[in-house]
């Protein structure tokens, strides 16, 4: 995951994978393998079931769901037109393709909430660099149905759970609530006259968005921008009694949970279907590991126990955005239901955190590394190659082999080069006796052991 395709620049005009998306490889598969297995198996256990949704959508899921002003939908989507003129996208996000299967499968008939996780890889198109690819994979979790705020805070501690249990140090949680359709209005109308008065200062695409999506702004990744997002008006005085309380309670929950949280007022997240809370997952970093990442963050609370009344103060240290998510109550209206349906959810990015410090790889479970390697030595052996791996198979013992290679020089030198502990050699007077050679590689020892006993030989020995 570390190393790029660097063939790339050096064939030209060769085929190679398109820029920004890469093959996983070896060692990198597993480690993919292993965290979702992981991740699974926590989100099964806090009461997620899985689900696959398409990797292409209608592209209406997407315009409609996420939005057409948003960056990921409006700049990043890949789209095309179809041979039959359907419009098609390549899933830029998870949580819309996910709400379109609840509605599309009458989920809501079901005991409520429904609550279900995917993973797999999403694309943007954006400019490659450290930790932002075109193809990248997230882990993501949905709670539909459900608008209480005990729901947001088994998110965020579920998002929490899963990187703090695959190794990643220093989180913390940053929060905000962008409140709902009735007290936003009333923010963004003060938010936009404080952009007026300095219009002057920010950028152009803020002044379009200022026009489209005021909100937007304070997502801005310019430096004058930042600043003036900074300053800007905070939306906790705006916000309705019901989106306060609501807000209120999660920070409770966090609290008793002592997960740190730091509130940030510019959060928005970028996308137009939250309502209410709406919060990232960061990990501090050394400034090298994150001088490349967009979200870089001003805020940070150096406080360890958790507080509401902690309050954002500006920060040089950067952080790494591994997930994020937050409320979602009008999706489902904007995805052509006839009423709302409240849900909440949050995506990890999976590439972010296998190469973040602290990453300790689970070892996959269906993926396993064999330990022994497989020689055989002519013809009678060959033929009786498939009895001793089908015997290994049955005791779930991986091995390697090259199986089409016939001297034992070869295939002892592919042994010793790849550093396998352990190899089984079938010749052809233990073809005849129905036996293998079992070969410790470490201590040089060796014994002769019967096909039938071989199982539970290895399964004792290896
Ligand atoms: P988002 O869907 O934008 O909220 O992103 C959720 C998480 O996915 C982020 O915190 C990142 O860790 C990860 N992510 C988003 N975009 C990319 C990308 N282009 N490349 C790699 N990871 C990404």
């Amino acid at each position: 995951m570390s190393k790029k395709n660097s063939s790339k620049e050096k064939k030209p005009g060769a085929l190679l994978s398109p820029k920004g998306m890469r093959d996983i490889l070896h060692e990198d598969f597993l480690s993919y393998q292993g965290f979702f297995e992981k991740a699974a198996e926590i989100a099964l256990y806090y009461g997620f079931k899985p689900i696959e949704t398409p990797i292409l959508e209608k592209e209406g899921v997407f315009t409609s769901g996420v939005g057409l002003e948003t960056d990921i939908v409006g700049k990043e989507m890949y789209s095309f037109s179809t041979k039959g003129k359907d419009r098609l996208a390549l899933r830029p996000e998870g949580t819309a393709g996910i709400m379109r299967a609840y509605l599309e499968h009458g989920m809501h008939s079901l005991p409520q909430p429904v609550m279900l996780y995917y993973y797999g890889p999403f694309f943007r198109h954006e400019k490659p660099q450290k930790g932002r690819a075109r193809e990248f994979f997230q882990f993501g979790f949905e709670t539909i149905g459900a608008a209480e705020p005990i729901i947001d805070a088994l998110t965020i501690k579920l998002t929490h759970l899963i990187l703090e249990e695959v190794g990643i140090k220093n989180l913390t949680i940053l929060i905000n609530s962008i409140g709902d359709s009735r007290c936003r209005p009333n923010y963004i109308r003060e938010l936009t006259a404080y952009y007026r008065k300095h219009i002057n200062k920010i950028c152009a695409h803020c002044r379009m968005r200022l026009k489209k999506n005021p909100l937007r702004l304070l997502d801005c990744k310019e430096a004058a921008c930042k600043e003036l997002a900074e300053k800007s008006p905070d939306i906790m005085g705006f916000l309705c009694e019901d989106c306060r309380e609501h807000f209120k309670e999660v920070l409770e929950y966090l609290e008793i949970m002592q997960i740190p949280y730091f509130l940030k007022h510019t959060l928005v997240r970028g996308i137009d279907y939250y309502t209410r809370t709406v919060f990232e997952v960061v990990s501090e970093q050394e400034e090298s590991s994150a001088e490349n990442t967009k979200e870089n963050t001003e805020t940070k609370n150096t406080e360890t126990k958790p507080s509401r009344e902690s309050k954002e103060k500006t920060s040089a240290e950067p952080m790494l955005s591994l997930g994020g998510g937050g409320r979602y109550d009008h999706l489902a209206r904007a995805l052509g239901s006839r009423r709302d349906i409240p849900a909440v959810g949050s995506a990890i990015g999976v590439d972010r955190v296998l190469s973040a410090p602290g990453y300790s790889m689970p070892r996959p479970r269906i993926v396993k590394k064999p330990k022994i390697y497989f020689i055989q030595i002519g013809t009678g052996a060959k033929l009786k190659s498939f009895t001793v791996i089908e015997a290994l198979r049955k005791v779930r013992i991986p091995l390697m082999h090259s199986i089409n290679k016939d001297k034992l020089s070869v295939q002892l030198g592919i042994a010793e080069r790849i550093g396998i502990p352990y190899i089984i050699i079938l010749g052809q007077k233990e073809a005849n006796e129905n036996a293998v050679i079992v070969r410790n590689m470490k201590t040089r020892s060796q014994e002769t052991v019967p096909i039938d006993k071989l199982g539970d030989y290895l399964k004792k020995h290896v």
